[in-house]
């Protein structure tokens, strides 16, 4: 840390403003693959929550990258620096006792594993969102994979960039084989101990 810099301590708590709103906070990162689902579910999840009461807020790559990371490109470092800062933003977020959900596509392990340093690996459930590389090439919902193919796109994860599978995900979604309601339901129930 800079040594100019003195962080102070709010009197209000994290577990004071869980108990005003009546919620625990933590964190569900979705990750995976571009078209293996992970804004359908994050948002699907995320409106199921609200429906019960739950202050939870969901951040997605691309609306990241609109605004607080848009002077980041998709170089190796610039990604670690997108997934750094949006982890501090989580951070901020489960301290004012929000639930947050985050889909990015998250490629490498290290950059799993200093996401789970800023948020302490308690406050963090990750998601791996698993779909063949071909089917998300197939759903092509933003037709990148088609711009990636034909160098319109550089550094396009699964064409020209490495996306490395988790070696110990707490969950693994089959994106590709089930439904996306059955796919939302896993996660909620893994989350939130329940079925
Ligand atoms: P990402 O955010 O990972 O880039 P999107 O959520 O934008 O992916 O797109 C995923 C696409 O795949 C959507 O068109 C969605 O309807 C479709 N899809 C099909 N099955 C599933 C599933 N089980 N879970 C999530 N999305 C699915």
């Amino acid at each position: 840390m800079h040594t100019s810099l003195f962080p102070t301590q709010s009197p209000i708590t994290r577990a004071d403003r869980q108990a005003l709103l009546g919620q625990g906070a933590f964190a569900i990162w979705l990750y995976g693959l571009s078209g293996s689902g992970k804004t359908t579910i994050a948002y699907h999840l995320e409106q199921q929550l609200f429906h019960e009461k739950i202050l939870v807020y969901c951040l997605d790559g691309d609306n990241i990258r609109n605004g607080l990371c848009r002077d980041l490109s998709f170089t190796q470092a610039d990604r670690t620096e997108n997934l750094r800062r949006v982890a501090e933003v989580v951070k901020l977020f489960l301290d004012a006792g929000i639930l947050c959900i985050a889909s990015f596509i998250t490629p490498k392990e290290s950059d799993r594993a200093m996401i789970k340093e800023i948020l302490g690996s308690g406050n963090v459930i990750d998601v791996y969102l698993q779909c063949s590389l071909n089917t998300c090439a197939q759903r092509d919902v933003k037709q990148l994979y088609k711009m990636a193919q034909n160098n319109r796109i550089l550094n396009f994860t699964g064409v020209s960039s490495l996306f490395e599978p988790p070696e110990q995900p707490s969950l693994v979604i089959d994106t590709e084989h089930e439904s996306i309601e059955d796919c939302v339901n896993a996660v909620y129930r893994h989350c939130f101990h329940k079925g």
